[in-house]
């Protein structure tokens, strides 16, 4: 396709998506998405439109105020055509607002009457000789539906004028929103829920519906309000000469006008009351998407005018939308320190709620089915608050015809070893933990840590600088470092002591046992006593190696996907080079002690409260070389808990259970019988 026709297309397309949801909202009452979505639809088009005027179709919304009057009710003309206002969205098209209106009066003092944009229904009220005789809505701007019957069950908006302060106009038209306080909305979706009828997305839709009931009686039970935000004709003139007196003019009849309410001498002044507002909009009592702009003087105003729809002198000042739509160029699986493989969406950059936007993650492959999300796609990126943003929804009526499905890779990004994922695990991961770059930290850390190879002294700082140095690319070129002395050496703050304990740490770790070495390759879900069962099982490391998953599932403490886990560690060839590696460089053990000579095995043992002569991880040691698997938590299939001083909650459940409970002195004296003490 040529650009023009690129560009073309994607207005048709454009227009046609709004048209549809114009429908179902303005007309139907259901909105089939959300405002600000619809939002980021209309201004993709409005800004193609700007950019590219010589392909402006003539059936575009852009120009029109968008919703069209039912049949059922009567259409009235409006006299004065209901408009609407043009938008800025920051801070910059906010002050340009302001320059324009600068511009065209020079030298002139300028106020700005600030007001909130309430999320509702514009609606026109006709007063003759101070009797409300009819309430219109706006329509398209040019022709409305004649709603008095409704309008007049609105509680707060009078119907009969009369003033204490001064005449009655014989004709009134006041302009104001129709919208549902936050709390009457709750309510009337809690009772409609309660009674099984259809409940509203918002407060705007639910205010639309009722309004538009044919019924009176239904639109009177509803929570309305009505909010005044201008005069469009009064005879005779009400004699004030500011938007904000003639609002504060129209109180004295009864009429709201909204909770906050400010006059601003600066363009400043006006953007400092936005973020005011902006920041507590959630504790109103009513929905709002902005706020309104308006140059406060009435002759300024008339001097200004219009440009084409919309009156110079006024604008809408929106809130940032916090969905925006944008289109997904790739999606690439990022490799987490732990392996965990993270999809994560390459976006088209979109503001969202005032921040660029270029990366979201997509958690998981289960979320890329859910949300059947393909590369090339439109989607709408979602974020609130301080929240992460997310993908919220994918937009199939923009699929392009060579969208790509994304796939689960099946190796790793990063080091090629297989990706796996158990049933039932909702991540998918790296198998190659010894060798993968993205887990070198993680397994560095692991590998040396006290209960794996306790190689003390190899703390973070060392780990960083050797990566830094290239020294370190796997847990097997720890044995090789010896063969970096010099370069060791040129490491800050590290002299010739300190590299020489480091090289005698790793030095003295190849001595170790069997249980620590298969704790240190940090197999997924091998702790320290399932290494531990994994030794007495196997006996020697070649057998553990090569045993099947059900060998493997025989050994206790090893489940179903424990048992995967290792069987994949095993099947990552990488893996099997650095294993390889480590036992060439000299790792030995002795071999471990016979399963015939572990009384306890299999069975699980607690160990709570203080002992006296010993920690509780001396404890669980002599425990576990006795076969015992030691739980940090009490069950009916706890064999016997050891409880120490100020035992608590352990001790009682133990009781409750009726556990077998041990006190020290009967807990050294099994021991001794053992040969352990
Ligand atoms: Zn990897």
């Amino acid at each position: 396709m040529t650009q023009d026709s690129t560009i073309k297309a994607q207005m048709r397309q454009l227009i046609q998506i709004l048209a549809k949801h114009n429908h179902a909202y303005y007309v139907m009452d259901q909105p089939s998405i959300e405002d600000s979505e619809y939002d980021q639809l209309f201004h993709q088009l409005k800004a193609l439109e700007e950019q590219y005027p010589e392909y402006i179709q003539a059936d575009t919304p852009t120009n029109k105020v968008g919703g069209k009057a039912l049949p059922k009710f009567a259409s009235v003309t409006h006299a004065v055509p209901m408009l609407s206002l043009g938008n800025v969205f920051n801070q910059e098209d906010l002050f340009a607002f302001a320059r324009r209106v600068e511009e065209r009066l020079p030298n002139q003092k300028i106020q700005y009457d600030v007001e909130l944009k309430f999320d509702g229904l514009a609606i026109s009220l006709w007063y003759e000789q101070g009797i409300l005789v009819r309430g219109v809505t706006r329509g398209d701007g040019e022709t409305g539906e004649d709603i008095t019957h409704n309008v007049r069950t609105i509680r707060n908006l009078p119907k009969v004028l009369s003033s204490v302060q001064g005449s009655v106009p014989a004709l009134l038209e006041v302009r104001g929103e129709v919208l549902m306080p936050k709390a009457g909305f709750e309510k009337l979706n809690a009772e409609n829920a309660a009674k099984g009828e259809k409940t509203f997305a918002n407060p705007r839709n639910a205010a639309a519906g009722s309004l538009r009931q044919l019924d009176p009686a239904i639109a009177a039970s509803r929570p309305l309000a009505f909010y005044a935000y201008g005069i469009a004709q009064c005879e005779p003139h009400h004699g004030q000469t500011t938007m904000s007196a003639s609002l504060e003019w129209l109180t004295q009849f009864g009429f709201a006008v909204g909770e906050c309410h400010f006059i601003c001498d600066s363009i400043q002044e006006v953007q400092q009351r936005y973020e005011e507002i902006n920041a507590k909009r959630q504790n109103l009592s009513v929905e709002i998407d902005g706020m309104v702009i308006k140059v406060d003087s009435l002759k300024q105003q008339k001097q200004l005018g219009f440009l084409s729809r919309e009156p110079r002198w006024a604008t809408a000042y929106k809130f940032p939308a916090v969905a925006a739509l944008t289109t997904v160029e790739n999606i690439d699986w990022q490799v987490g320190r732990t392996g965990t493989l993270t999809p994560v969406a390459r976006l088209n950059p979109v503001a969202v709620g005032g921040v660029t936007v270029s990366n979201v993650t997509l958690h998981n492959i289960g979320e890329i089915h859910r949300l059947d999300v393909r590369i090339g796609d439109t989607v709408s990126v979602y974020r609130s608050g301080d929240v992460i943003p997310k993908v919220e929804k994918v937009w199939p009526e923009f699929r392009p015809d060579d969208a790509v499905e994304v796939h689960l890779p099946e190796q790793c990004p990063m080091c090629e070893s297989p990706v796996v994922m158990p049933e039932g695990e909702a991540l998918a991961r790296c198998s190659g933990g010894l060798y993968c770059a993205a887990q070198r930290i993680e397994a560095i850390r692991h590998f040396v840590s006290r209960k794996a190879m306790d190689i003390e002294g190899l703390g973070e700082r060392w780990v960083e600088s050797l990566l830094h140095l290239d020294l370190l690319k796997n847990v097997a070129d720890i044995y090789c470092l010896h063969e970096h002395r010099e370069q060791l050496l040129t490491i800050e703050k590290m002299g010739e002591k300190s590299v020489q304990n480091l090289l005698d740490a790793i030095e003295h770790s190849k001595k170790t046992t069997l249980a620590s070495f298969i704790y240190a390759l940090g197999i997924r879900g091998v702790g320290e006593t399932t290494a531990r069962m994994l030794a007495n099982t196997f006996q020697t490391f070649e057998a553990l190696q090569n045993a099947d998953i059900e060998a493997l599932k025989k050994t206790p403490d090893v489940g179903e996907i424990t048992a995967e886990w290792i069987i994949d560690f095993f099947q990552a060839e990488h893996n099997l080079e650095v294993v390889k590696r480590l036992l060439e460089v000299g790792i030995h053990w002795d071999a471990p002690i016979a399963p015939t000579r572990q009384p306890l095995n299999g069975e699980s043992w607690v160990v709570t409260g203080t002992l006296s002569s010993m920690g509780r991880d001396d404890a669980t040691q002599l425990l576990q070389a006795l076969g015992a698997r030691v739980s940090g938590s009490v069950s009916s299939k706890t064999k016997c808990v050891v409880a120490g001083e100020k035992a608590g909650s352990k001790l009682e459940k133990a009781e409750k259970l009726g556990v077998r409970v041990m006190n020290e002195a009967e807990f050294l004296k099994l021991m001794a019988e053992y040969g352990q003490m």
